[in-house]
């Protein structure tokens, strides 16, 4: 009896317990409640952030609507958090479909509702992962959006749909918390100089592959921003603020913009990131905080967080608050103060809510002027072509998928011509830079202006574009037809097609045979390549073209036979079928080793493909950037073994267990070394083949044993006055000596296996003002700079016309061995498409 009387009452005790912790739970928390410490004083880790946004969700259900829409290359989640009035999250579908009818983006015809349809405002934040403050930011904002004692946001978000992605790149946020919360102290130190400050190779800045997010956005390289963008795309938000962090002195930066800003950004864009401005000018303003706007961060470059929103019809911004990596949880500024993580937080919260507050204000002229903007583009397509042509012929094809591969991405349509030829029309050819006549094919591209997205394609193809100002952040050309070196033709008329359906894919049916050619054509054919390898097959390429059975080969082409191959047996033509058939790319049989024109495949002109064996130098000193697109396009796109080995690391490897060396650019410390530049020759003469990328050139050129930097005579001031600048115009002067990536036409020796795939030309995107000597012995000259080579982008006056006569890609005989130039880079952002195949030759092809 005692007994039960106390495990009755432990029950009760232990229901109470219960009631009382579903009660607690059942209670929406502030940050601080939930975190157990106040934002601002600990970095909170992304699994804490993400568990916070779930609360918030399961606790506040009637406001929010979470959703994961995928996750990072290391299995952290994304998300978004959808932020309105209970009756606006009741009916989130219905908005969403109505504001893409409010742009013309949906396929059925409904009529959308003007009227009362809520403002879009997505709110993104950490994209760069060590710039911190704002992931605590996010948590602030949504917090105050669902506080029930905050009557004011309530009012805003009954005309105000709020999308939150607490952060874009939480691989590299964590990358930096995670380190940051393993160094710090007790107390934190605010001395720029103390460890916590100096955060280690490669950075927080960039996800997993060291890419930037914040220039992937048109691109979408990355498995991020992929996933990101159908998102996005599927809801097309009125306003988007990108959250950043800049240097720990500089003041907060808000709209408006810096110049440039790009021609298309209409004049409504331009006048409300005045308003937005303003409004967060008065709560700066009232608590005495310094800030600027109109400097620094300009709008051009197409892959921003600010310009791709503006470009489709939103309002974009960027917004910096001081601190980044530097920033710690307390900084030590030049002017004495101390600047704290939350200070940080609490600049990007204030701008946060500010930008909602504005928006809500004035919901219904952004909807209006919205669809104003999308409505302009259907009806009169922005700029002056109205077709875009593309040439699709069949050496154009790989190139012409991965285009339409880009165009999908961005919502972008495309028809093909169809029926035969009607005759001769007229338009500008990017290629020749002059207005032409031309025929039509059909397989070719039509890209018409007058499209919802007809913004981005003036912006994405316009041959040159207009700055206004030179002095911008990024580069300042990407015109498609260069990027993928397509025969492209723009018209003033719009072209009519005949209907025609896209070219369907390979289906690949050879049977046993004496042989198989694979033509080098583009990436797809080296992906090709690449599976045949893996999979132990033999195969070699043509140095020469060729015709065999009818059919006419170029350079490069790839021939698979049954002499090397015997282990495969019968199944050599299904393992064939399969490579071809997964890459969209022909396997032509040959029924003999005797062919008609050209070298038989016994000759020495045929060369067989050793299966390279690749290291790739990474860490301290190596460009993270340039690193990291090697590094990407190896395993995502080749998916082919690379070794990754430390540059530090450099005297201590056996150099003998690799065929192939990549140097992406860096400072290397071991070129000051003795025996580690004695190794590295050794390895190079016995048979290595090193593959120098940008700024390792430079390191090479300043060695006795390879390639001569040009010198280039900058002095163009002959009144030795002129050579005084004025301090004001100080700028001005830096800026004509400034190539921030500009596009130029590359002569090419197509013979060479370095070329093989290419026209005798190939359009570069110079980075720099860097200039190599010509090979004058053992070795060829590939890709050189001629005279007046310039296409378009930016190029400072006093540079422009000395960047000439310079070798730009090149292959040096050494020992055994090679080394291949490679001046410019051929993987920018892995989306200089027409770059890629050369690398591949680079790594494939030379030397073998
Ligand atoms: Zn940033």
């Amino acid at each position: 009896m005692k007994k039960s009387k106390i495990m009755h009452i432990r029950s009760l005790l232990s229901f109470l317990f219960l009631i009382s912790t579903l009660v607690s739970s059942a209670q929406l928390k502030s940050p601080d409640e939930f975190l157990g410490y106040k934002i601002g004083t600990r970095y909170t880790p992304h699994w804490k952030i993400v568990n916070y946004f779930q609360h918030v969700a399961a606790n506040a259900s009637g406001n929010v609507k979470l959703e994961q829409y995928g996750q990072t290359n290391e299995g952290r989640p994304l998300l978004l958090s959808f932020v309105s009035s209970s009756d606006n999250i009741s009916r989130l579908e219905q908005i969403r479909l109505n504001n893409l009818r409010l742009a013309n983006l949906t396929k059925d015809r409904a009529a959308p509702v003007e009227e009362n349809a809520p403002a879009l405002v997505w709110l993104s934040y950490n994209v760069h992962g060590n710039e911190t403050s704002s992931s605590e930011a996010a948590m602030m904002t949504i917090w105050s959006l669902v506080d029930p004692s905050n009557t004011k946001t309530k009012d805003w978000l009954k005309n105000t749909v709020v999308i939150i992605d607490p952060c874009i790149n939480p691989d590299g946020r964590d990358r930096y918390v995670n380190w940051f919360n393993s160094i710090v102290g007790k107390n934190m130190n605010p001395s720029l100089s103390a460890r916590e400050h100096r955060e280690p190779w490669p950075g927080g800045r960039t996800n997993h592959y060291n890419f930037d997010l914040n220039r992937d956005w048109a691109w979408q390289t990355q498995i991020e921003s992929q996933q990101r963008m159908k998102m996005y795309n599927q809801w097309m938000p009125h306003v988007h603020v990108d959250f950043h962090e800049q240097g720990v002195n500089n003041p907060y930066y808000f709209a408006p913009a810096a110049q440039p800003f790009h021609e298309v950004i209409t004049q409504w864009q331009r006048d409300f990131q005045v308003t937005i401005g303003k409004n967060h000018a008065k709560y700066f303003d009232a608590n005495g905080w310094l800030y600027f706007t109109k400097e620094v961060f300009d709008l051009f470059y197409p892959s921003y967080g600010d310009t791709y929103p503006v470009y489709n019809g939103a309002i974009g911004m960027t917004y910096e608050q001081g601190g980044g990596p530097a920033g710690g949880l307390g900084a030590l500024t030049d002017e004495g103060d101390t600047l704290t993580l939350l200070d940080r937080a609490t600049h990007h919260y204030t701008t946060g809510l500010s930008t909602i507050e504005v928006s809500s204000l004035n919901a219904s002229r952004l909807v209006r002027e919205f669809r104003k903007f999308f409505n302009d583009a259907v009806s009169s397509g922005v700029g002056e072509y109205k077709t875009y042509l593309i040439k699709n012929n069949e050496t154009d094809r790989e190139r012409v998928n991965a285009l339409m591969a880009l165009l999908d991405k961005n919502g972008i349509q495309y028809e093909f011509a169809g029926g035969s030829s009607r005759g001769t029309f007229s338009g500008y050819n990017y290629f020749s830079a002059r207005d032409e006549m031309f025929t039509i094919d059909g397989n070719d591209l039509f890209i018409h202006s007058q499209q919802p997205r007809s913004a981005m394609i003036k912006v994405l193809f316009e041959p040159k574009s207009k700055l206004v100002d030179s002095n911008t952040y990024d580069i300042t050309a990407w015109s498609l037809p260069y990027v993928y070196s397509l025969k492209t033709y723009a018209s003033k008329t719009k072209l009519q097609s005949s209907a025609g359906t896209r070219p369907s894919a390979i289906t690949n049916n050879v049977s046993d045979a004496y042989g198989y050619v694979i033509r080098w054509q583009g990436l797809q054919s080296v992906k090709a390549l690449t599976t045949l390898l893996q999979q132990g097959l033999k195969v070699r390429f043509s140095e020469t073209p060729f015709e065999s059975n009818g059919q006419q080969f170029d350079r490069g082409s790839l021939i698979i036979i049954k002499k090397g191959n015997e282990k495969f047996g019968n199944s050599l033509a299904s393992i064939i079928n399969q490579a071809c058939n997964a890459n969209n790319v022909k396997a032509n049989t040959i029924t003999t080793g005797f062919v008609d024109k050209g070298f038989d495949f016994g000759s020495r002109k045929i060369h067989y493909i050793k299966t390279p064996r690749i290291a790739l130098l990474t860490g301290e000193s190596v460009g993270s950037n340039a690193a990291g697109e090697i590094w990407h396009f190896f395993e995502q796109t080749l998916n082919y073994p690379l070794t990754l080995i430390n540059a530090n690391d450099f005297g201590r490897i056996n150099w003998s267990d690799f065929d192939v060396l990549i140097l992406p650019s860096g400072n290397y410390r071991f070129f000051t070394e003795k025996s580690s530049t004695d190794q590295l020759k050794e390895w190079i003469n016995k048979g290595g083949k090193l593959v120098a990328l940008e700024g390792a050139v430079g390191q090479l050129a300043k060695t006795d044993w390879a390639i001569k930097s040009k010198k280039v005579d900058d002095s163009d001031k002959k009144d030795p006055y002129d050579a005084l600048d004025i301090y004001e115009e100080r700028e001005r002067e830096f800026i004509k000596s400034n190539i921030p990536g500009s596009i130029f036409k590359v002569q090419l020796d197509n013979t060479h296996p370095l070329a093989f795939g290419y026209p005798n030309f190939y359009y570069t995107l110079k980075q720099d003002d860097a200039l190599y000597e010509f090979i004058k012995e053992g070795g060829w000259n590939v890709g050189v700079l001629k005279k007046d080579s310039q296409v378009s982008g930016f190029v400072g006056s006093s540079l422009k016309a000395k960047l000439n006569d310079a070798l730009v890609f090149g292959v040096q005989d050494m020992g055994s061995g090679k080394i291949v130039y490679l001046a410019d880079n051929l993987l920018f952002r892995n989306f200089w498409e027409n770059g890629k195949l050369m690398f591949c030759n680079a790594v494939f092809f030379v030397g073998q």
